[in-house]
């Protein structure tokens, strides 16, 4: 294991934070309990003083097939998963072209589009050296129990890369921000989205500073320019109190707050 300093400001899909010293894990490495393991950090709003966090390497950045099963590791992403998929004609990573982040960042959201969601294909999941099948991992909308730290996953192979499919997916973010984010800020509550009641109560738009509710998705935390974590994260703050006073709906952040 080595120590790499990352500036999140650049990293950060959503481009808040600043240089931080970061463990890297390599293969063999035992990995410490005691840090907040981060992937691709599209999912995450990093404050000024953030615990302290560690890496996999490139060591985990692999994908390879044995047999029937496609096995990934955990710091792959997506992109590349989806070009390997096309080359290869294996059918079912479609839905991750355009969802950013690495295949561990995926299994720890049960990351999804739509009905397509990473657990409906998955096998299993090597989590600390021991692989578990995933009916054996409680997980549900934009959440799955994993119970430590994901080093690679397997998948069946299915033969038939759909680039319909894919075409047909893609098309269904234009309607999302191109201003930096870190995706959907918070999880639809049950029946309802919570997109839809960010506009309710009148926050479409409504900006703090540099981050802004978007004018094109309103669960889209966006930033527009020098956007910090106090502004951020007053607009998170704002929206679930404004919500829970007019609905009663205590909304739950999908964003990660470290
Ligand atoms: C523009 C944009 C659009 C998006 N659209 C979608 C969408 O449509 N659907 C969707 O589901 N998401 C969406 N997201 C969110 C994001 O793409 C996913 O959550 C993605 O899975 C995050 O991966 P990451 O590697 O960046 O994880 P990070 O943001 O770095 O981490 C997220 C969480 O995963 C955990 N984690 C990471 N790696 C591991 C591991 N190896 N083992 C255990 N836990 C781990 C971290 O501890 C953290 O809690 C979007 C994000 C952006 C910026």
């Amino acid at each position: 294991m080595y120590i790499k300093t990352i500036d999140f400001a650049k990293y950060s899909s959503i481009k808040i934070g600043q240089p931080t010293e970061v463990l890297m894990i390599e293969k063999g490495d035992t990995i410490p309990n005691d840090r907040y393991l981060i992937g691709g950090a599209n999912n995450l709003l990093i404050s000024p003083t953030p615990p302290p966090l560690m890496m996999l390497s490139k060591d985990f950045a692999y994908i390879k097939e044995e047999g029937d099963m496609l096995e990934i590791g955990a710091a792959m992403l997506t992109g590349r998963i989806v070009s390997y998929a096309r080359k290869h004609h294996i059918a079912g990573f479609e839905f991750c072209a355009k969802l950013p982040g690495t295949m561990g960042g995926m299994l720890f959201m049960n990351a999804g589009v739509k009905e397509y969601e990473i657990f409906n294909i998955l096998h299993s999941i090597k989590i600390e050296g021991e692989w578990i099948k995933k009916e054996a991992i409680p997980h549900g909308y934009r959440f799955a129990n994993l119970g430590g730290i994901a080093t690679a996953a397997r998948f069946e192979i299915h033969r038939g890369f759909s680039q319909e499919r894919l075409d047909r997916l893609l098309s269904l973010r234009s309607n999302q921000p191109h201003d930096p984010s870190a995706g959907s800020a918070f999880k639809n509550p049950s029946g309802d989205a919570a997109g839809r009641l960010i506009e309710a109560v009148g926050l479409k738009g409504f900006r703090k500073g540099d981050m802004a509710w978007s004018e094109v998705h309103a669960n889209f935390l966006v930033n527009l320019g020098k956007g910090s974590f106090e502004e951020a994260k007053y607009l998170i703050d704002l929206a679930q109190e404004k919500i829970y006073k007019a609905y009663d709906i205590h909304l739950v952040t999908e964003i990660r707050i470290l």
